[in-house]
């Protein structure tokens, strides 16, 4: 038998991983679990590649056990196995150059080490969490002698070759681990907690891993009558994600996707990745039918889970997707990172960074194609595009402001109701309707749909057939003057691509109103004038001013925004949320110079006549915008005057 010292590194890491994870104690069978399925994929790509290894009768399978009186949990594989050369090198040293790296750096400072240890794999070590002894019987494959590693997790470890008739030998390749438990290790010497353990760490692990236990049998009278010792499946293997595409069909991803989003229904799209290169990595994300009840709750669940090398890390990060696409679910498995990364860590790490920029360009692009397929692939992917945006509009929306470096992009799939088309239209469609002359796209926020199509702000765009966009989301009033405008590459003739620039105008605010024109000429705002005057010393500081309309036909009235303050509707909806500081945006009053009611003030000089009919103008341009009055009762008293004379 021959003693061994651990490197210093080693002495160090263990006690770092005692100290910083003991909390988090059960990832050790994770990890044990883990370097089980390394070592039976190092053999299974043998048995493929190497003509030594192709006669192997090869059955790759993990298997644990526990003995509660001997206090021992046992994890086996039959895969690459380790001479005593490689035990000394991979368990007494540690040969990751990266952690040896990391180790050389860290500061005395404890805390400092705890955060930091997410950053490498502990692997096997994290066993002595849990055991006080450690044995790991080896047998490399196509070699004959089997070896024994053993340690108490202190100083070092012993190594000793086993005889051939020892009963603790291993008759074929593979690696036994034996845990030695110390008394609180003994919770894990029960078939609940390790079946518990393996469900939710180890499920998709690609082999299959049996746990045998005892099960007490019982006579007719009810008095134990011996035990049977059972072996049972626990994980269910399927590591779908991993698997090549066309060896999978539609069924078998619906399926998947009903266990892993807890859906019922089949979901409406799936995007499935392999990634191999700098970064390998897999990933597999589906579009529900319908959006998850907590899509609009700032606590919502996310919805992608993150795996490394097929061992599940976590499904509770919500950075692993930008909350505007918080109604993706899926899976992110990474070949490059640690299989202990930690929650601090994994947010600003590269890796997962460059994997999550990645994922969301192909999202995006993968909705693109369903948009322009439903252009023109027919009635299927009509139907599927419209349920997409029907769900996800909104979120998409709050992309727009959220990831600026992909506006772009998300701007050629958010859609809008219009008052010249039915359904949904984009930016591009609605660009490409646009006669030659027109500068703008106007847009209307700041109710709902029926308030918006009917406001008297939209008379004078319908008369010049300009087509104004209907945004009736409560966040259009907040996203939408934040773009400003509206970019859009057209392929030119020679390969070359232009790019052209719209400004957005929304229809309330002054300032969009320049394209309509006509009552721009100087003899009508001169013949106005007058009018105007009167009812602006009448309104006083209830508005900010007193304008002749061009965007009026029909109505007597309409009120605006000043181009820089939030909307009327915006300012009432801020109050009410009770922000209270912002100084109250007063309106623009337009008022239409041709309405009887607008002209019957030439002849009046009657102040409370005029006083009247300027309350009732924009008392009523306040109501057709869905807004509240503040004295309703003034109004009224006003009105009966008026249709009393
Ligand atoms: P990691 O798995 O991150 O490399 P570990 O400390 O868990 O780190 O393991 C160190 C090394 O020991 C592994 O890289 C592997 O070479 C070897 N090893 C551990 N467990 C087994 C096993 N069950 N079969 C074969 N080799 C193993």
């Amino acid at each position: 038998m021959a003693q061994h010292q651990f490197q210093t590194e080693v002495s160090r890491l263990l006690h770092l991983i005692i100290h910083s994870l003991y909390s988090n104690r059960e990832i050790f069978l994770r990890e044990l679990v883990s370097n089980a399925s390394d070592a039976l994929d190092k053999l299974k790509y043998l048995t493929v590649a190497d003509e030594a290894y192709k006669s192997l009768n090869f059955d790759p399978r993990i298997d644990i056990s526990f003995d509660k009186e001997r206090k021992t949990l046992t994890i086996a594989d039959n895969g690459i196995g380790m001479n005593e050369a490689d035990l000394i090198d991979s368990l007494g040293t540690i040969a990751r150059s990266g952690t040896k790296a990391f180790l050389e750096k860290l500061a005395e400072d404890a805390k400092k080490e705890s955060n930091l240890i997410g950053q490498f794999g502990v692997g096997f070590y994290s066993a002595f969490m849990v055991a006080d002894k450690i044995e790991v019987i080896s047998r490399k494959a196509a070699e004959d002698a089997t070896c024994k590693w053993s340690s108490d997790g202190k100083e070092g470890f012993e190594i000793e070759r086993l005889a051939e008739g020892d009963s603790a030998s291993r008759s074929s390749q593979g690696t036994t681990v034996i845990l030695n438990l110390t008394e609180e290790g003994t919770e894990y010497t029960n078939r609940w907690s390790i079946e518990d353990i393996i469900k939710r760490y180890s499920n998709h692990v690609a082999f299959p891993i049996y746990l045998t236990y005892d099960e007490k049998e019982w006579d007719d009278k009810g008095n134990e009558k011996g035990s049977v010792t059972k072996t049972d499946r626990i994980n269910s293997g399927t590591a779908l994600w991993r698997r090549s595409k066309n060896e999978l069909k539609e069924e078998d991803y619906n399926e998947f996707y009903k266990q892993l989003g807890h859906d019922s229904e089949n979901p409406l799209h799936y995007i499935h990745t392999k990634a191999e290169g700098t970064l390998e990595y897999s990933t597999l994300f589906y579009i529900p039918k319908k959006a998850p009840f907590d899509l609009y709750n700032v606590d919502y669940k996310p919805g992608v889970k993150l795996y490394v090398k097929r061992v599940f890390i976590t499904d509770d990060d919500k950075e692993l997707m930008p909350t505007y696409l918080r109604f993706v679910r899926g899976v992110i498995d990474s070949e490059d990172l640690p299989l202990n990364v930690s929650r601090e860590i994994l947010q600003q790490n590269k890796i997962l960074l460059n994997i999550k920029n990645a994922s969301v360009k192909k999202l995006l692009s993968e909705f693109k194609q369903m948009a322009d397929n439903a252009v023109s692939g027919g009635d299927e992917p009509k139907e599927k595009w419209e349920t997409f945006i029907g769900q996800f509009n909104r979120p998409l929306k709050e992309g727009l402001y959220q990831d600026f470096a992909n506006r772009e992009a998300i701007q050629e799939l958010v859609r809008f109701k219009s008052t010249t088309v039915d359904g949904w239209t984009s930016f591009a469609e609605y660009a490409s309707r646009m006669k030659s002359e027109q500068k703008h796209i106007y847009y209307i926020t700041g109710g709902d749909e029926n308030t918006l199509r009917s406001s008297p702000l939209l008379e004078a765009y319908r008369a010049k057939e300009i087509e104004v966009l209907i945004m009736d989301d409560d966040i259009d009033d907040i996203i939408i003057p934040t773009l400003h405008s509206y970019r859009k590459e057209i392929p030119g003739a020679d390969g070359k691509s232009e790019a052209q620039t719209w400004e957005l105008k929304a229809v309330n605010r002054s300032g969009a109103d320049e394209e309509l024109g006509e009552a721009k000429d100087k003899d009508a705002e001169k013949e106005a004038k007058p009018v105007i005057e009167k009812i602006k010393k009448a309104l006083g500081d209830r508005v900010k001013d007193v304008k002749l309309s061009r965007r009026l036909h029909d109505s007597p009235s309409c009120i605006v925004a000043d181009e820089n303050d939030p909307s009327i509707q915006m300012a009432q909806m801020l109050k009410a949320m009770g922000q209270t500081t912002m100084q109250e945006a007063k309106p623009i009053l337009e008022v239409n110079g041709e309405h009887p009611l607008v002209l019957s003030l030439k002849e009046i000089d009657d102040e409370e006549r005029i006083a009247d009919v300027s309350g009732v103008l924009l008392d009523q341009a306040l109501l057709v915008e869905g807004l509240k009055l503040k004295d309703p009762s003034d109004f009224v008293k006003r009105l009966n005057r008026l249709l009393v004379k």
